[in-house]
């Protein structure tokens, strides 16, 4: 039993870390083995689904573990909500496989040993050039409505293992923006909700997000992911805390941003990390 995170998968745009996962987690991992993606899921998008999305989702289906993923912006909001709801683990949840299954916003869950509680949703930052109910939903972010029941759940969780959203809260948004300059754009009034109303609400030991497309594990206990499998259970199955955690002295990783620009005929650059101690490169 064990519960393992990543980013944002984007359709099958960002799927190679889930393809990659795959291959070490045939003949170990089962369906009481959980692997969570932070929203932006991005294959419950296409009204009706493409061949490429129904295939995916057969294909997440066959995997040995469950996957559980948070709604993050890019979903199709007016599919997710069409689909049924049921009871499980402790909080309502949706159906896309058996064994695909979406968290839902507000809820409190607790599988693999841990307490979870769940709020999807964000904003996107590119809705101006996206159709509405075609490729963006105003469904996004909660409506005032949900805003107030998942505010009065909150109330009620007193303490839990982990929070799991796609958006981050402003304050630590706010804090990865210092040490990255120039990368990210202002917080928004959602960032600023979670600060105000989730942040704070209930005891939690980490939380974990994505959105922001990298990985940083730098503000403790705040944790964004995406290219990373975060290995909950120190199984070693995964080489988070190798790339994430030390280098070979036992130094922690000192990671700054680089950039390579577009290669000639491409379009774009590429960005990584390199730790100033170890030399250590991670491509993102
Ligand atoms: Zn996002
Ligand atoms: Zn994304």
């Amino acid at each position: 039993m064990a519960v393992f995170l990543t980013g944002d998968t984007h359709g099958e745009l960002d799927m190679g870390k889930v393809l990659d996962f795959a291959r070490c987690a045939q003949g170990v991992l089962t369906r009481e083995d959980y692997l969570i993606i932070l929203g932006d899921f991005g294959l419950v998008w296409s009204d009706p689904p493409s061949p490429k999305e129904t295939e995916r989702l057969d294909w997440l289906e066959s995997c040995p573990w469950t996957t559980l993923f948070v709604d993050g912006n890019h979903e199709n909001f007016d599919m997710l909500d069409a689909l049924p709801t049921e009871r499980w683990a402790g909080g309502v949840i949706q159906r896309v496989r058996p064994h695909v299954i979406h968290l839902m916003r507000g809820q409190t869950y607790a599988f693999g040993g841990h307490s979870f509680f769940v709020v999807g949703g964000a904003h996107s930052v590119d809705k101006e050039w996206r159709t509405p109910h075609r490729s963006w939903w105003p469904q996004e972010v909660p409506n005032d409505e949900e805003r107030e029941r998942i505010t009065a759940a909150a109330a009620q969780v007193g303490a839990v293992d982990y929070v799991l959203t796609h958006c981050p809260p402003t304050g630590c948004y706010d804090r990865y923006r210092k040490r990255f300059q120039g990368f990210w754009g202002p917080s928004d009034e959602y960032t600023d909700w979670l600060e105000e109303h989730i942040e704070g609400a209930f005891a939690y030991k980490r939380w974990f997000y994505g959105h922001l497309h990298f990985d940083l594990p730098l503000d403790e206990p705040h944790t964004l992911l995406f290219g990373q499998v975060f290995d909950l259970d120190s199984t070693g199955l995964t080489d988070y805390a190798i790339n994430m955690g030390a280098c070979p002295d036992g130094t922690p990783h000192n990671y700054e941003l680089g950039y390579d620009p577009p290669e000639p005929g491409q379009r774009h650059g590429r960005s990584f990390y390199l730790c100033s101690h170890c030399g250590k490169r991670l491509d993102r």
